[in-house]
């Protein structure tokens, strides 16, 4: 017998181990472009592999989640939230028998698309690509899988399995790309719902994490919050009087837990009451199966309510958001005004994917430090 095992044994293992309803790699519906698989990695962890490696990928370092780069070393940035994510996403997947390296793969590829300086830089570009076909940062994501990722003699993007870009285009596509796209099902596959909610377990905890360590948050202002009272409550009787620091790692700690139980729980009744008995099943049913339990969806919305108001509404980040508006949408104005100023390999594609497109693709590639010190160069000024 083999020292080494096959990608075989590990897809018929898939087809042994998982649910009915989880997508096997054994069955993938393939890649755009015809490769021969791995010896010993399925389809799908050669898709995370091939995200991770990327340059997309490394550049999540220094792009904005609700801080800017610069305001400190402690807060999240894309690549944290994202490894955050996926290490709930996998958590969750593997608990309900499903593909656990799809759903990691899709939770990795999830914010390759995001701008510099998140929504703020996205508002603009998308404003500013009205009349050219829009802006958005998940049909960007796929952009960058599909198209901007520049490794391979014989295509552009990453070829990665058609699941795993399923997962990344969420709700179907609506506006024009240029390479056949995953036809569109009423639901996406179970794995790609269960990397929607981790992204959203995820942020929600890791930005009150961040907000109470800025000070952007005030303790007793989320006493209002049920959930995290409640949970506050818990804490204080399990540990008695600790240092603050370590009262709210530990609230963080089981909200997490809590929201990440709860919508395994929950989804695993709907699973049963539904009884999908196939991938293709669960993507034919109108409404998702993933989710929480309504008590604890009414409670996480109340969470996060607060959180616009309090966090991503609060006037240092309302300020610092419309900092980036000006840088990014100097720069591309800048670009759209002057081409010859675009690096070589960029300028390649104009005449492929038209001037605006291009410019975009650009912009929204660019890091914070990046755009700041392109800003800086051309403008002259610290906005
Ligand atoms: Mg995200």
């Amino acid at each position: 017998m083999s020292m080494v095992r096959t990608r075989e044994a590990f897809e018929h293992e898939e087809f042994d181990r998982l649910a009915p309803f989880a997508v096997k790699s054994g069955a993938s519906r393939g890649r755009l472009h015809a490769e021969s698989e791995h010896p010993y990695r399925t389809a799908f962890q050669r898709d995370r592999d091939r995200i991770v490696h990327s340059l997309a990928f490394r550049r999540l370092e220094y792009k904005t989640q609700v801080f800017v780069y610069h305001e400190g070393d402690h807060y999240r940035n894309r690549l944290t939230h994202t490894l955050e994510a996926s290490q709930i996403a996998r958590t969750i997947a593997r608990s309900l028998r499903l593909n656990e390296e799809l759903a990691e793969a899709v939770v990795l590829a999830h914010d390759l698309g995001h701008t510099p300086f998140g929504h703020a830089g996205e508002r603009v570009l998308a404003q500013l690509m009205k009349e050219h076909g829009g802006f958005d940062h998940n049909r960007q994501s796929l952009r960058i899988v599909d198209l901007l990722e520049d490794r391979y003699p014989h295509w552009r993007g990453l070829n990665l399995s058609c699941e795993t870009r399923e997962g990344i285009l969420k709700h179907g596509c609506h506006w024009d790309h240029p390479v056949p796209v995953p036809d569109a099902t009423a639901q996406p596959c179970l794995e790609a719902q269960v990397a929607d909610f981790s992204d959203e377990i995820a942020y929600t905890n890791h930005d009150l994490d961040d907000g109470l360590r800025s000070g952007l948050l005030a303790s007793e202002a989320l006493g209002a919050v049920a959930l995290w009272r409640d949970t506050e409550r818990d804490v204080a009787q399990r540990l008695g009087d600790v240092p603050e620091r370590i009262r709210h790692a530990q609230i963080i700690v089981s909200l997490i837990n809590q929201l990440a139980t709860d919508l395994v729980d929950a989804t695993a009744e709907r699973l049963a009451a539904a009884d999908p008995a196939s991938a293709d099943d669960v993507r034919a049913i109108p409404q998702r199966l993933v989710g929480y339990s309504p008590e604890t969806d009414k409670r996480k919305r109340e969470l996060k309510r607060f959180l616009y108001r309090e966090l991503y509404n609060h006037s240092r980040v309302v300020a610092s958001n419309q900092r980036a508006e000006v840088v990014v949408g100097d720069l591309f104005c800048a670009y759209r005004d002057d081409v010859s100023g675009l690096p070589v390999q960029v300028h390649e594609h104009i005449s492929e994917d038209g001037e605006a497109r291009v410019i975009a693709d650009y912009v929204a590639g660019m890091t914070d430090r990046f755009a700041i010190e392109e800003h800086r160069r051309r403008f002259g000024e610290t906005v």
